[in-house]
């Protein structure tokens, strides 16, 4: 039965309101294609509200403003309380709008707990240094909300993005208007409700539904917004860059698009891959996977059809899948590309879709080169059980993050963003 869909509003200055201009969305069920509701959309006027309101609540004698910060960690888990109240009723929606199997779905949400519950612990242990200045004066670093922070999600984990932009950006004790995704935009509808609940006042959080071209836009060059956080495309992310320079120089957090280069090594005893839910024994055969099927909506959909096109025309050699499943939703495949080269399509641009593709090398030295000849650098992966050989490739590979013997494993305390080639971090499971 299809989970009740109890928001479709803007939410700005506690209230749930239309948008300015009485426009309106739909938004699909990616399992058949059906429209699910409209969800109102907002543009330039909501958002110029919803910093208004965001700003007004961070005024220095606000109440959130006033707030102890241990109380911001209170509210905090009081949300993830909630959250695990409803936590059915969420997954199915993320399910039902977002596409992603339930299992995956109810994984997400207990990952978002676990993140929230991490985060609110440290909302009262933000400390501050003294600096041994010369002379007769007592220098110290007082840390500070940067102020109103503009959320903007991708529709891949729309509950994840959501609690991972929106709990960090409070237990700092900034304000936030968040713009969703427009393709996947009712968890965080509901998510913000919850908020509600817990107790959070108004203004603090805000959030503006609609698309990118519009809201998101008039977010993003807003001058009374301190800080952007974006997850999303490489393409979108400069845009988004550029209009934080043109106007009031605003913080830019952005966590784009990748093409990760997973090795597997000769010795690797065990592989989990893209299919994130399989765990394979001791060199298997691709063919013999099982594996389940992954999401896309309509034309995400059509552009992962037509890179696999593409590795056809230009030699690669389709192991499996290659097809949209059935003739309604929008599922591919689980699809293999053997025979790779470095210059194909495949091998050169993020897919975002259920395609594999395998390439083959010779030495470490080599593949570390070729898996650095990439414009991303947001992940990276190695299959080995040879803990030097694991260090060495997490050393040399060029990505903000680096998992060894293990893929798609989410660790709150270890925080994903961090400045390109600031950090890389490794993360061992020997035991997998
Ligand atoms: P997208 O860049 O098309 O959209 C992301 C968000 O930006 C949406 O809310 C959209 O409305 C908004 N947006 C679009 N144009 C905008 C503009 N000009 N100004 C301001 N906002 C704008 O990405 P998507 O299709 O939703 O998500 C897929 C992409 O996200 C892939 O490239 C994927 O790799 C990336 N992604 C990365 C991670 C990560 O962990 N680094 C996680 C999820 C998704």
């Amino acid at each position: 039965m299809a989970p009740p869909i109890k928001y479709t509003k803007l939410f700005i200055d506690n209230e749930w309101v239309d948008a300015k201009s009485g426009n309106t969305f739909e938004t699909f069920n990616p399992h058949d294609g059906s429209v699910i509701a409209k969800v109102s959309r907002g543009g330039k006027e909501d958002i110029d509200s919803a910093v208004s309101a965001a700003k007004y609540a961070f005024h220095r004698n606000s109440e959130w403003r006033l707030f102890d910060a241990s109380k911001r960690g209170q509210i905090l888990n009081k949300f993830a309380d909630l959250m695990e109240r409803d936590i059915e009723y969420l997954a199915e929606l993320e399910s039902y709008n977002n596409g992603m199997i339930l299992q995956m779905a109810k994984g997400v949400v207990s990952r978002g707990l676990a993140s929230i519950r991490y985060v609110a612990s440290l909302a009262d242990k933000i400390q501050e240094d003294t600096i041994p200045a010369d002379g007769d004066v007592f220098s110290y670093t007082l840390k500070q909300p940067v102020g109103v922070c503009g959320l903007i999600l991708p529709w891949n984990a729309p509950i994840l993005m959501f609690l991972n932009k929106v709990c960090t950006a409070l237990a700092a004790g900034c304000t936030v208007v968040v713009k969703p995704p427009e393709q996947t935009p009712l968890t965080a509808l509901v998510l913000e409700a919850l908020l509600k609940e817990a107790g959070i006042p108004k203004g603090v959080v805000n959030i503006v539904t609609g698309f990118g071209e519009d809201a998101g836009v008039a977010l993003t060059h807003h001058p009374d917004v301190a800080k952007i956080s974006f997850t999303g495309s490489l393409e979108v992310g400069k845009l988004i860059q550029k209009a934080a320079g043109t106007n009031n120089l605003k913080r830019v957090t952005l966590e784009l698009g990748g093409k990760s280069p997973l090795v597997i090594m000769n010795d690797a005893d065990c592989i989990f891959t893209i299919y994130n839910l399989t765990k394979y024994e001791r060199r298997p055969e691709i063919h013999s996977l099982t594996i389940d099927r992954l999401d896309v909506e309509e034309v995400m959909m059509n552009k992962v059809l037509g890179y696999i096109e593409k590795g056809k025309q230009e030699g690669a050699k389709l192991q499996t899948g290659g097809k949209r499943v059935g003739t309604t939703g929008y599922y591919i495949e689980p699809t293999v590309f053997s025979d790779v080269t470095d210059d194909m399509t495949i091998a050169k641009e993020e897919i975002f879709g259920p395609v594999q593709r395998i390439l083959k090398f010779d030495t470490l030295e080599e593949v570390v080169d070729r898996a650095n000849a990439t414009n991303y650098g947001l992940a990276a992966g190695i299959f080995t059980s040879d803990i030097n050989t694991a260090l060495q490739y997490s050393k040399l590979v060029e990505a903000v993050q680096c998992l060894v013997r293990f893929y798609f494993k989410y660790n709150p305390h270890v925080m994903f963003i961090v400045g390109p080639r600031s950090k890389i971090q490794t993360l061992f499971s020997w035991d997998c």
